[in-house]
């Protein structure tokens, strides 16, 4: 555990709990748009039915076999075409993570990241042992060029990428850069981890094609589009992968909760689900909108932001020397909460850096959040 830094951030941000607080900080979707009922309903068949006490037993490592299929037809209806057996489920993608590094990663290993990329990514490499290396990212994602640096000179087992609407930065990658770094990761034999709990929840634009090919390994989540406490993720590898990830997986915990496993198959076999991600897509756009409008207000002048076609985050680079870790302790007096960017980076910090979340506050609550962060920049 050494070299996996606990952040000093997350005491401050256990402040956040308070009633008053406005919190910009964690990536949390809203939960009046959970569907409770729909899940109320789901848990509730999958402990009447005939298979209650199935729901309740062991099971197999892989996963549940119809939540598995459900899952690979909407990678199929996304545009890659994915078969049950190619899908493991996982408690959350964050285990997926630890379970692709346990496999892929060793003592001594470098995996090539985005810079900044996601921090329990960041720590997930490090407890594996391995050693993340940046690559340069802009407005359209990571930077080809500097992939192809890095991998001629570092080495890397795997390339780690978010493609659609980053944690942090919001960022998506195009498509012609798409193509680019899966072509550049198979011609140096690397393989490539696409993170992708955001996809569906895009606001303006067309989709883009997911990463695509023989080396990439595709991560996946209920977290955003139905409720993180589900815990409910998965991964899709190649046929050739696919029996060393089940042993790491089953050496983690044996396997996903049975019972929530099968509410999540009857759930999403009997549910609307495209009508829940467009209500979701409304009111989070609703939301992103209203922190845009109210940024250029709040800020100073020359500070620079991201405008996320999706997702969650909106990434600020504030101009001179202000260090966030510093202003995060006069916002929290301002009962105001964001995450400063530092932890985000591989390697040099940033400090003039912060994330902000759109998607757990109202637009009311949002302009008068964004007051509070005007007055504690004034200070
Ligand atoms: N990857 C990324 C990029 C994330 O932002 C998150 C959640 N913050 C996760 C993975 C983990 O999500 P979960 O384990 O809830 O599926």
């Amino acid at each position: 555990m050494r070299p996996v830094e606990s952040s000093p951030i997350r005491d401050l941000l256990a402040l956040t709990a308070h009633p008053e607080m406005i919190s910009f900080a964690g990536g949390l979707p809203a939960p009046e748009l959970f569907d409770l009922d729909g899940w109320r309903r789901a848990f509730d068949r999958a402990l009447t039915g005939p298979d209650a006490r199935r729901n309740l037993q062991y099971a197999p490592t892989e996963g549940n076999l119809a939540l598995r299929g459900l899952v690979a037809e909407r990678l199929t209806a996304r545009g890659v075409p994915t078969g049950a057996e190619d899908v493991l489920v996982t408690t959350g993608s964050q285990q997926a993570l630890t379970v692709v590094a346990a496999t892929l990663l060793g003592p001594g290993a470098v995996v090539a990241v985005e810079e900044p990329t996601y921090l329990a990514a960041l720590q997930c490499f490090r407890m594996a042992g391995a050693r993340p290396v940046p690559v340069t990212t802009d407005e359209d994602g990571m930077v080809p060029g500097s992939l192809a640096e890095v991998l001629e000179r570092e080495r890397p087992s795997l390339v780690y990428l978010v493609p659609n609407f980053a944690n942090p930065t919001g960022r998506t990658l195009t498509a012609a850069r798409r193509l680019a770094v899966t072509e550049l990761a198979a011609a140096h034999g690397v393989w490539v981890v696409d993170d992708d709990p955001y996809g569906e929840l895009r606001y303006r634009g067309e989709p883009l094609s997911p990463l695509a090919g023989e080396g990439v390994v595709s991560l996946g989540s209920l977290s955003k589009i139905c409720a993180p406490g589900l815990r409910l993720g998965w991964l899709r590898a190649p046929a050739a992968l696919m029996p060393r990830l089940v042993v790491a997986k089953q050496a983690a915990d044996l396997h996903t909760s049975t019972v929530d496993q099968a509410a999540a198959a009857i759930y999403l076999a009997e549910t609307d689900l495209e009508a829940h991600l467009a209500t979701l897509r409304t009111e989070y756009r609703t939301r992103r909108d209203a922190m845009i409008a109210a940024l250029p207000g709040a800020v100073p002048d020359g500070t620079r932001w991201t405008d996320p076609d999706g997702g969650m985050f909106i990434w600020l680079h504030l101009p001179g020397a202000v260090d966030t870790a510093t202003l995060l302790r006069g916002a929290l007096r301002e009962q105001v909460a964001f995450v400063p960017g530092a932890p985000f980076f591989a390697t040099t910090p940033d400090p003039s850096t912060m994330r902000l979340s759109f998607t757990t506050n109202t637009p009311d609550q949002i302009v008068e959040g964004m007051r509070r962060l005007a007055r504690a920049l004034g200070e």
